[in-house]
Protein backbone atom coordinates (compact mmCIF):
# COMPACT_ATOMS: atom_id res chain seq x y z
CA UNK A 1 0.00 0.00 0.00
CA UNK A 2 2.95 2.17 0.58
CA UNK A 3 4.70 1.51 -2.78
CA UNK A 4 1.41 2.86 -4.56
CA UNK A 5 0.75 6.10 -2.28
CA UNK A 6 5.07 6.47 -3.41
CA UNK A 7 4.43 6.27 -6.47
CA UNK A 8 0.99 8.51 -6.69
CA UNK A 9 2.99 10.91 -4.69
CA UNK A 10 5.74 11.08 -7.38
CA UNK A 11 3.64 11.37 -10.11
CA UNK A 12 1.88 13.88 -8.65
CA UNK A 13 5.31 15.81 -8.14
CA UNK A 14 6.78 14.83 -11.50
CA UNK A 15 3.38 16.84 -13.22
CA UNK A 16 3.86 19.40 -11.03
CA UNK A 17 7.44 20.01 -12.07
CA UNK A 18 6.63 19.32 -15.30
CA UNK A 19 3.83 21.74 -15.47
CA UNK A 20 6.42 24.59 -13.68
CA UNK A 21 8.89 23.86 -16.55
CA UNK A 22 6.11 24.02 -19.05
CA UNK A 23 4.53 27.21 -17.50
CA UNK A 24 8.37 29.18 -17.17
CA UNK A 25 8.76 28.50 -21.14
CA UNK A 26 5.32 29.31 -21.82
CA UNK A 27 6.33 32.85 -20.33
CA UNK A 28 9.42 32.74 -21.63
CA UNK A 29 7.76 32.76 -25.18
CA UNK A 30 5.53 35.12 -24.29
CA UNK A 31 8.09 37.37 -23.43
CA UNK A 32 9.58 37.02 -26.46
CA UNK A 33 6.12 37.53 -28.34
CA UNK A 34 5.38 40.88 -26.32
CA UNK A 35 9.71 42.02 -26.77
CA UNK A 36 8.73 41.80 -30.76
CA UNK A 37 5.00 43.06 -30.22
CA UNK A 38 6.41 46.31 -28.19
CA UNK A 39 8.68 47.60 -31.68
CA UNK A 40 5.41 47.55 -34.09
CA UNK A 41 3.17 50.42 -32.15
CA UNK A 42 5.93 52.49 -32.65
CA UNK A 43 5.55 52.64 -36.73
CA UNK A 44 1.86 52.73 -36.17
CA UNK A 45 1.38 56.45 -36.27
CA UNK A 46 2.28 56.84 -39.53
CA UNK A 47 -0.66 54.88 -40.43
CA UNK A 48 -3.22 57.41 -39.49
CA UNK A 49 -1.97 60.21 -41.38
CA UNK A 50 -4.21 58.56 -44.50
CA UNK A 51 -7.70 59.71 -42.27
CA UNK A 52 -6.49 62.75 -42.81
CA UNK A 53 -5.77 62.95 -46.07
CA UNK A 54 -9.08 63.86 -46.80
CA UNK A 55 -9.71 67.04 -48.99
CA UNK A 56 -12.18 69.03 -47.16
CA UNK A 57 -14.53 71.54 -49.21
CA UNK A 58 -16.25 74.14 -47.78
CA UNK A 59 -19.98 74.54 -48.20
CA UNK A 60 -20.81 77.65 -49.67
CA UNK A 61 -24.55 77.66 -48.20
CA UNK A 62 -24.02 76.86 -44.26
CA UNK A 63 -20.11 77.11 -44.54
CA UNK A 64 -19.79 73.67 -43.30
CA UNK A 65 -16.47 71.47 -44.31
CA UNK A 66 -17.35 68.60 -46.07
CA UNK A 67 -14.64 65.82 -48.02
CA UNK A 68 -15.09 65.76 -51.21
CA UNK A 69 -16.08 62.07 -51.56
CA UNK A 70 -19.89 63.38 -50.62
CA UNK A 71 -22.29 62.81 -53.28
CA UNK A 72 -23.94 66.12 -52.99
CA UNK A 73 -21.78 67.97 -55.18
CA UNK A 74 -22.39 70.32 -58.05
CA UNK A 75 -20.18 71.62 -61.23
CA UNK A 76 -20.71 75.05 -61.66
CA UNK A 77 -18.48 77.68 -63.80
CA UNK A 78 -15.79 74.65 -64.42
CA UNK A 79 -15.73 74.35 -60.26
CA UNK A 80 -17.07 71.85 -58.43
CA UNK A 81 -19.38 72.96 -55.26
CA UNK A 82 -19.68 70.41 -52.44
CA UNK A 83 -23.09 70.68 -49.91
CA UNK A 84 -22.95 69.02 -46.74
CA UNK A 85 -27.01 67.56 -47.52
CA UNK A 86 -29.49 68.03 -50.72
CA UNK A 87 -30.93 70.99 -48.29
CA UNK A 88 -28.16 73.52 -48.85
CA UNK A 89 -27.45 71.67 -52.43
CA UNK A 90 -31.37 73.32 -53.56
CA UNK A 91 -30.77 76.39 -51.98
CA UNK A 92 -27.49 76.70 -53.51
ZN1 LIG B 1 -24.61 72.85 -45.67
Amino acid sequence: VFRVLFYLISAIVLISVLRGVIGFLASLFSQAAFGTGRRAPVSKPPAQSPTHSHTLKRDPVCGTFVPTSTNEQIERNGETYYFCSAACRAKF
